[in-house]
């Protein structure tokens, strides 16, 4: 995963961009677009970048991540 992923989801968390909505639910709103956010989950998300990346990635033995996924996994992190 690049610097810039983590840098982006630290920002993220930062910002209070991560809302817990549920045991395993988050909503982490959009960096770029505030009007927009995204459900995510602790291993999946449902923006562009995450999708595409099984497709683009697929059968590699690699797991999906984006900032939002990592966001999430910061926000559990501090919190406990
Ligand atoms: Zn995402």
């Amino acid at each position: 995963m690049s610097a810039g992923t983590i840098k982006k989801a630290q920002k993220l968390v930062d910002e209070g961009n991560v809302v817990q909505v549920d045991d395993d639910l988050f909503q982490v709103r959009s960096s770029s677009d505030p009007q927009k956010s995204y459900m995510v989950t602790h291993d999946s998300c449902d923006c562009l970048g995450f999708k595409n990346f099984y497709k683009f990635h697929h059968g590699k033995g690699i797991k999906a991540n984006c900032s939002h996924l990592e966001a999430v996994r910061l926000y559990l992190k501090t919190k406990s």
